[in-house]
């Protein structure tokens, strides 16, 4: 670890060392502007020099029993847990998330991501047909593939990073990760446990930088055969292309534009509260969050009054205050590029009842250089708006009305993402209807976010390629043969 002056510098940690970079990267804390960390800017060499650790761990890792491996990732997460507060704290200044976020949310996901992984890893079998005529059986085994690529986002910085850290590793691979930019402080924390986890030196390995240097370097680097992704839809475009000349395997979990569709026999005491966390959680900063929310005609005007009352009452201000619901969008640019969502919205007509450029922001002194937005509810706005079509990645909901089942499943697949949708009504078969015609990888009826690991994760159309859950990363980070024995 260095510290000079005030900042804080974080180094790359490959084969088991922190190593300093020769240039690097400002990162901002997003509540109060102010430049406070200094992140490695690595490019290809640094890169290189990850892949290489990785290559020589490769052979002892992989060769361990999926018991050893459990044993170090759970061990890696009672790490996490004890110093949970300290990571919780980093996050927050870091991302710009509210601390209770970040403690009840983040860094218990990043733990659970290695013990789930653990105990699942454990659990896996092959299969196994036979073919008496022929006098065979045949059976299948898994290897791990070799060097894992993978490159997290910023929303959600450790607990999307573990979740592909935590079953590459279980599986027997090593890997190479980059994290965002943006967010770079919890993973370097975390390089710090891997050692007295027993995590052998170069099984996991952090390279910080940006997409542009560090991350092409390791989507292009030919002896990395796979690559995890999560991120936008534009960045795995380019990841596809790159990584194209080398057939490497992807998985692409982006972007998403996801609709909640509310019928009027909702129990509306449960769907409000939940779909303003829906919409509003982690400043709306989560791939799965609420932004386009159908409301059937006759409970549309009750619908949105109690809607956007309660929306007036999240608290936006300092992230580390524990009473506050909304803290700091992640940058500048990107506050920019949310507000100019609503004042799109305005140009075209649509009504803004809460939030920008509507409600006050009174922030404590401290914040007021800091990337904040309220909660912001737009009415009236046109299927074909940016604001329904486009992903806005903040604090803003769009609220329209609808009449009937069938008008509202066309509306609601009529974007280019199929991330998460959510669906409200208390009919049983309206709501099974419903879902299984909606072109969206997660569907939650009367609930939002309730996740079992177990199951597939993931978006179909724009929203990606593949899913990850118990089966299926263990699918994605290990090599299958079909063996054939003849007796
Ligand atoms: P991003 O695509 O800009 O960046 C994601 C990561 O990719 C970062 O680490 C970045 O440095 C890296 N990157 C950028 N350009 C690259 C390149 N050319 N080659 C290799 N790596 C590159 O996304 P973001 O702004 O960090 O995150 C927000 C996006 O992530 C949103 O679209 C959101 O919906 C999506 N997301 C999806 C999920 C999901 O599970 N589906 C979860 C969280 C976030």
């Amino acid at each position: 670890m260095a510290q000079s002056k005030a900042l804080l510098v974080l180094e790359n940690f490959i084969g088991g060392k922190f190593i300093p970079c020769s240039s690097y990267i400002d990162s901002y804390n997003p509540s109060t502007g102010d430049v406070y960390c200094k992140v490695p800017d690595s490019g290809k060499e640094e890169v290189e020099a990850a892949v290489k650790a990785a290559k020589d761990a490769f052979p002892i890792w992989s060769s361990k029993s999926p018991l050893e491996r459990s044993q170090i990732l759970n061990k890696l997460a009672d790490l996490i847990e004890h110093d949970l507060e300290a990571f919780a704290q980093a996050e927050s200044k870091d991302q710009g998330k509210t601390i209770t976020f970040a403690r009840t949310v983040d860094i218990p996901r990043a733990a659970y991501n290695f013990r789930f992984f653990a105990s699942s890893i454990l659990h896996q079998v092959t299969e196994c047909t036979e073919m008496a005529t022929m006098g065979c059986v045949h059976y299948t085994s898994r290897a791990p593939v070799g060097v894992a690529g993978l490159i997290s986002p910023w929303n959600l910085p450790l607990y999307l990073l573990t979740w592909k850290i935590a079953p590459a590793i279980a599986c027997g691979n090593t890997v190479v990760a980059k994290p965002s930019e943006m967010t770079s402080v919890t993973a370097w924390m975390m390089c710090k446990l891997l050692e007295k986890a027993g995590v052998p030196h170069g099984v996991v390995n952090i390279v910080f930088g940006t997409g542009a240097k560090a991350g092409e370097a390791l989507v292009c680097h030919p002896d990395v055969p796979l690559i995890s992704f999560t991120g936008s839809t534009l960045t795995a475009q380019r990841i596809t292309e790159k990584s194209a000349p080398h057939c490497k395997r992807l998985s692409l979990e982006l972007g998403g534009k996801n609709p909640a569709i509310i019928f009027d026999d909702a129990d509306l005491s449960q769907c409000i509260p939940t779909t303003l966390r829906s919409s509003f959680a982690n400043q709306g900063e989560i791939c799965l969050c609420t932004s386009r929310i159908f409301v059937q005609r006759g409970i549309y005007s009750e619908f949105l009054k109690r809607f956007v009352a309660e929306a007036k009452k999240w608290k936006t201000g300092n992230p580390s205050d524990p009473t506050v619901d909304v803290g700091a969008l992640i940058s500048k640019e990107h506050l920019e590029k949310v507000r100019n969502y609503v004042k799109k919205a305005q140009a075209e007509g649509a009504r803004v009842l809460c939030g920008e450029g509507v409600d006050a922001l009174d922030l404590p002194l401290g914040n007021q250089k800091g990337y904040f937005m309220l909660p912001t509810v737009i009415a009236e706005v046109k299927d074909e708006s940016c604001c329904m079509q486009e992903e806005i990645f903040g604090p803003v909901t769009c609220v329209v009305a609808f009449d009937t089942e069938e008008e509202v499943i066309k509306r609601a697949n009529g974007v280019k993402y199929g991330l998460a949708a959510t669906v409200w009504s208390s009919n049983v078969g309206r709501i099974h209807r419903v879902a299984h015609r909606l072109q969206s990888g997660l569907v939650w009826t009367n609930c939002w976010l309730v996740r079992d690991l177990n199951l597939p994760f993931g978006g179909m159309k724009a929203s990606g390629i593949g899913r990850e859950g118990a089966k299926d990363s263990y699918e994605f980070f290990t090599e299958v043969k079909t063996i054939t024995i003849k007796h």
